[in-house]
């Protein structure tokens, strides 16, 4: 490798008098582009007067040079690098391979996004055995000479020569080992120096080719190793995670040398302008005196905290200090910096803003509005709505679950199916759930899958686990609604009912053993990992969602389908139900035999009898739901699934009936099962997604639909009687023609004109539609026009748009298409702005043409998406409705939306 170096250098272009290379004196904070975030950072703190090694940086632009040209560098570089060099020296009064006087330096990478511990630094470069010779004679200190010189072997063989790393600790570890010491720093300057030998023919042996000496050499091979680093692997999956482009490349900054390992009046450390975890306005950090570097980060010896340096080195720390505020107020932001002390004497090396909890985020985005920092609309954007997210769910101790997973207790990984963290004792019935539910007792419910008939134990339950199902599944979809934390489809364990267990990799999970169940990643443990809990009742939180509502324009709903869960929303501060949707009603255990009895009834009069029993209970439901959002707007969605979900499964009846057939039981019971078994299958469907459900089952079966638009509307009046303020809005589920709509609204007009005069007063109701099919998005000017309202179903409209079943796309293919960028994000996420987002767009335009008082919004999980939400602001809907627990998320991201709308309306 040593060898093709020369064959690199100075290849010709035409761009030799193009400017690669900019002193850090030349720079400024808002060249991060250009010089990468390190660079400008150096540029920005030497222009600010502080104390900076000299140095300069060779731009990203050069980087993306050598990448176009088939890793050869352009031409001019090393020219401007030498005069630039030329520059440093003067300043430093040193020269860059002078054996008397040598100039040592430090060659960074950095880009534009701080890329923590991505790529790597070379330290002390521009030694060999003549310079290592002149520092000595010019620092009389030979220990930290072959102390400076090991390391820069051990770093430019590693990170340049790419050569194995663990065989020089190997070296230093024996070293260490025949001294009889335990650190680096007691290794006396003889040892080091023999150390330095082996490094070198370490390095002979390992590349075939003696260290280079040369110093500009050195720094060439040095250059070019940090711009290859842009894509080692580490690098590049930094990236695909933060989603930052591959196409920025980085800088290279070379920088003169300062030693925090010239002796005890020497150190080096990493400080906070606040405290990254809590946000706590304190400087946090620490640092190691007599040390180089990656010392602190490394563990090898422990760091002091930095309120120690105060007694250490009190001048030094003073001058810290008051840099430390001084960069946090010019930057307007917390800062994340490192330092170095040589012989008492302190630098600067680097300062960015600082990575922090979201804790840590909401406090001091919060603090710094007040102290008069930052603006309001600043302090909304210094959150990110996925922060807020985490902030509002329980999780797992981060120590605590890799210690778990150190100890070999991660037992599979499923699909994170509804965000939290949860642990329990395993429990493999509803029944058994529900029950210790009840005790209080913390369990998880495993599950082969779930069904409506594990309802109650659901609830019941901290976590939900199953071994099949996709993330449209019964325990997914359920799961999320009450924001229980969930794993799906966990296809490593095999549940069993029998056994009260389930098996994993030959492992058994028995009934009432702990696990652990992580439904933001998916991870199943064995055994209790603590939590931490989330504190809504934060006061900075409060302060910063009060802000945002003064921001946004949209309203945010959100989707609830209890009284409980709407009592939860509006403490989230939700102002409006945009989803209630009743079929969860017909789904508690008590209520299904009731259902199952209207849904098989042979008569009209037989059907009848059913729903007069179940009319009382949906008036109390709906009772319950609209007190508690009283004054606000409650959109209640009439029947929408297919009806076999309220009935028993096809195959396990099939089974029961033939075996009762077999062992010739109780003839009475027989027939009965077989009426029922023949009623199922004459209503089983094929495709149930696209069959007999929506308003097309209240158009078949009209007296459902009669009997809770009977109930909605009792309820108002009931409520109206004792003084709430009430505003129902009923929504029909699935329209795809104008016609279908016409005809329902007919049908419950009459019931409303019914219930009104019974009471003898007038009712505040609406009637509306969801917008799920193509059609109905197509058609939307003749829908408003019967319409007083749309809410756009975004979950079916996404799979009839794209003709995907959710579950199955997500199950075998939608997963791949992400990853082999076939498709940009999943559309059940984030909404598909070119596709089901011009239908929707369309259909909000052509609706309000028609009915300019119409009013529309989106239910669905992509109301709790930031970038989801961004697009409804655009397309100005009226609101987006989520989940409760998405409120707060939705509530930044709205106003995050209006401020960007603002600056770009501004610009
Ligand atoms: P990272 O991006 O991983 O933080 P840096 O380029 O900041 O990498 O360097 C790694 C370590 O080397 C830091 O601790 C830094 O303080 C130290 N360092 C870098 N340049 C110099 C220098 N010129 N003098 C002394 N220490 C340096
Ligand atoms: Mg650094
Ligand atoms: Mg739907």
């Amino acid at each position: 490798m040593v060898q093709t170096t020369s064959t690199r250098v100075g290849n010709d272009g035409t761009s030799a008098s193009h400017k690669w290379v900019y002193l850090f004196r030349e720079g400024n904070a808002s060249m991060r582009d250009l010089l990468g975030g390190k660079g400008a950072g150096c540029a920005e703190m030497t222009r600010a007067g502080l104390p900076v090694p000299p140095g300069f940086t060779v731009t990203t632009e050069a980087c993306n040079a050598y990448y176009s040209a088939n890793e050869q560098v352009p031409a001019g570089l090393w020219d401007q690098v030498r005069t630039a060099l030329a520059d440093v020296e003067q300043a430093t009064g040193k020269k860059f391979g002078d054996a008397s006087n040598p100039l040592l330096v430090s060659v960074r990478s950095g880009s534009k996004f701080s890329m923590p511990g991505m790529m790597d630094t070379v330290l002390n470069l521009g030694l060999n055995d003549d310079t290592a010779q002149g520092l000595i004679r010019a620092t009389g200190d030979d220990r930290f000479v072959y102390d400076a010189y090991r390391r820069f072997i051990q770093m430019f063989a590693k990170v340049v020569l790419e050569l194995d790393a663990s065989k020089f600790e190997h070296l230093l570890t024996v070293a260490k080992e025949q001294a009889g010491v335990q650190t680096d720093p007691e290794l006396t300057a003889d040892q080091l120096a023999h150390l330095v030998r082996q490094f070198l023919d370490l390095v002979h042996r390992e590349s075939g080719h003696p260290f280079p000496t040369d110093p500009m050499e050195q720094l060439q091979l040095a250059v070019m190793a940090v711009f290859r680093s842009w894509n080692n692997d580490r690098a590049i999956v930094y990236r695909r995670r933060e989603k930052i482009s591959d196409a920025l490349g980085t800088g290279v900054n070379v920088q003169t040398m300062v030693f925090g390992n010239a002796g005890d009046d020497s150190g080096t450390g990493v400080a906070f302008t606040r405290d990254p975890s809590t946000g706590e306005k304190k400087l946090f950090g620490e640092y190691l005196m007599n040390a180089q570097g990656e010392d602190v980060v490394a563990g090898i010896r422990t760091a002091a905290p930095i309120a120690a340096l105060e007694r250490d080195a009190p001048a030094v720390y003073h001058q810290f200090r008051e840099i430390a505020e001084r960069m946090e107020r010019h930057y307007r932001d917390v800062q994340d910096l490192e330092f170095t002390i040589e012989h008492g004497k302190l630098f600067m090396l680097q300062t960015r803003s600082a990575k922090r909890s979201a804790l840590a985020a909401v406090k001091i985005a919060v603090d710094m509005e007040r102290e008069g920092v930052i603006t309001r609309a600043e302090a909304l954007q210094r959150v990110t709505p996925d922060q807020l997210g985490q902030l509002l769910l329980p999780r797992f101790d981060e120590a605590a679950k890799e210690r778990a997973t150190k100890e070999g207790r991660l037992l599979t990984k499923g699909l994170n199916a509804s965000p939290g963290a949860a642990t329990g004792l395993a429990v493999f019935t509803a029944d058994e759930a529900a029950e210790r539910g009840k005790n209080n007792e913390a369990v998880v419910l495993v599950r082969p899958e779930t069904s409506q008939e594990d309802l109650h134990g659901m609830i019941g339950a901290r976590g939900i686990l199953t071994a099949v199902g996709g993330a449209t599944s019964h325990a997914a979809v359920v799961a999320r609604g009450f924001g229980i934390p969930c794993v799906a489809g966990a296809s490593g364990i095999r549940v069993s009912e029998e056994d009260h267990a389930f098996y994993v990799d030959g492992k058994m999970v028995h009934q009432l053993d702990p696990i652990s169940i992580d439904g933001a990643t998916g991870e199943v443990f064995a055994g209790i990992i603590p939590t931490v809990e989330p504190d809504v009742s934060d006061p900075d939180l409060h302060t910063l969602l009060t802000w945002a509502d003064e921001v946004k324009r949209l309203g945010v709903w959100a989707n609830a389908d209890y009284p409980a869960d709407a009592q939860r929303a509006r403490d989230f501060g939700a102002q409006g139900i945009g989803l209630c949707r009743t079929e969860h009603m017909f789904q508690q255990p008590e209520r299904l035999p009731i259902v199952r009895q209207m849904i098989l009834a042979a008569s009209k009069e037989e059907r009848q009898v059913a729903l007069d029993q179940l009319l009382p209970v949906q008036r109390a439901d709906f009772e319950g739901i609209l007190k508690a959002m009283q004054g606000l707007p409650v959109v209640i969605r009439l029947i929408d699934p297919p009806l076999h979900e309220f009935l028993p499964n096809l195959e396990d009846l099939m089974v029961e009936v033939a075996l009762m057939r077999e062992r010739g039981g109780h003839a009475e019971e027989l027939a009965g099962q077989e009426k029922l078994l023949e009623a199922v299958r004459s209503m089983h469907e094929i495709n149930p997604m696209l069959g007999l459900r929506g308003c097309r089952l209240g158009l078949t079966f009209p007296e459902i639909n009669v009997m809770q638009t009977r109930a909605i509307l009792e309820a108002a009046v009931n409520l109206t009687r004792q003084g709430i303020d009430v505003h129902p809005k009923i929504m029909i589920p699935l329209v795809s023609h104008v016609n279908e709509l016409k005809v329902v609204r007919e049908q419950l007009e009459a019931v409303a004109r019914e219930v009104e005069q019974e009471a003898g007063q007038s009712i505040d109701y609406k009637f509306g539609t969801m917008i799920e099919l193509p059609r109905a998005a197509l058609t939307a000017a003749q829908i408003a026009g019967v319409a007083d309202f749309f809410s756009f179903g975004t979950n079916d409209l996404t799979q009839t748009t794209f003709g995907y079943s959710r579950d199955d796309a997500e199950a075998n293919f939608l997963l791949r298409y992400v990853e082999e960028k076939i498709l940009p994000v999943n559309p059940f996420q984030t909404l598909d702005r070119e596709g089901v987002g011009q239908l929707i767009e369309m259909a909000v335009t052509n609706g309000r043409k028609t009915n300019p008082e119409l009013e529309v919004g989106i239910c669905g999980e992509h109301g709790g998406d930031p970038d989801s939400i961004e697009f409804c602001h655009q397309i100005n809907l009226d609101y987006v409705s989520c989940s409760p627990f998405r409120v707060p998320v939705a509530r930044l991201a709205a106003a995050q939306s209006a401020l960007l709308s603002r600056t770009e309306r501004d610009r």
